[in-house]
């Protein structure tokens, strides 16, 4: 079983403290859904699990079974199966979608064949309704909101991660491919069974995904755990009365 451990973990950025002594398990096959107000270091956490340079790890360790992952580079983290859906996918001009998958394919995977690859990043394709020239085109270039979300989890689907991160993946997205991609994102589950990480504001993905834990997130640590029944009271009191009475909480939890 495979399982993502953060320890302890105290992250900076610009000698800003963002993420405090952070602790969390995702072993595979479990949902676990990160809530909270803006700014309080969502995606941060999954950069930094990513190897985002940007982020300086001052404490704590990120392992991936009994790998510590706090020195290796993103591109090694990748090929452990580490994946990324991020809050802002970025266009990359010049390298199309195709071209940026079979390479990273063919890096990870010594058995590579091109034939299956065609067919499955076609399948995959059909599957989130997304247009079959996008395949050809520069990553995300022209690519509007919604369509890059699509795109962040046909790579999920191709390269075949065990720890999946979707920062935000709903946002930007229309009622219909809300339901496409939160579906797409279960099919995947079930069938490979990884450990996942979201984070969301919202009820409407949970409807499509259920997660076996939310965390809400405040101040970069999580200040309340518990199972899905915990969004609807987040979305009807808001943060603010939770974060009033974490305090309380994290000591009954002691
Ligand atoms: P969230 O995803 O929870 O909304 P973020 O993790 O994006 O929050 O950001 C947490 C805090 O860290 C914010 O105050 C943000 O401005 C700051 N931050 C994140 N990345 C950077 C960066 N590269 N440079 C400066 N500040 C950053
Ligand atoms: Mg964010």
């Amino acid at each position: 079983m495979n399982c993502l451990k953060i320890k302890d973990l105290t992250v900076t950025v610009n000698n800003k403290t963002i993420l405090d002594d952070f602790n969390l398990e995702i072993k595979s096959g479990e949902i676990h859904a990160i809530m909270g107000p803006n700014g309080t270091g969502k995606s941060t956490l999954t950069k930094v699990i990513m190897g985002d340079p940007n982020y300086k790890i001052i404490k704590g360790e990120i392992y991936f079974n009994d790998k510590k992952l706090n020195d290796l580079e993103v591109n090694e983290r990748a090929n452990l199966g580490i994946f990324l859906g991020m809050q802002m996918p970025m266009e990359i001009e010049g390298v199309t979608n195709a071209d940026f998958l079979r390479t990273a394919l063919r890096t990870k995977n010594k058995n590579f064949k091109l034939y299956s690859f065609i067919k499955e990043l076609d399948t995959v394709v059909e599957k989130l309704k997304m247009n079959k020239d996008m395949i050809h085109r520069g990553i995300n270039e022209g690519f509007s909101g919604g369509e890059r979300k699509k795109n962040e989890i046909l790579q999920m689907y191709i390269l075949k991660p065990s720890v999946v991160m979707l920062d935000e993946i709903d946002s930007g997205l229309d009622v219909d491919s809300l339901k496409i991609v939160g579906n797409s994102v279960m099919d995947y589950y079930k069938e490979e069974k990884p450990a996942i990480l979201l984070v969301t504001h919202y009820q409407r993905l949970l409807d499509y995904i259920k997660p076996d834990y939310v965390h809400i997130m405040n101040g970069g640590k999580i200040i309340k755990s518990g199972d899905a029944s915990l969004v609807p009271k987040i979305e009807e009191e808001g943060y603010d009365k939770i974060t009033e009475t974490s305090t309380s909480v994290i000591e009954e939890n002691k």
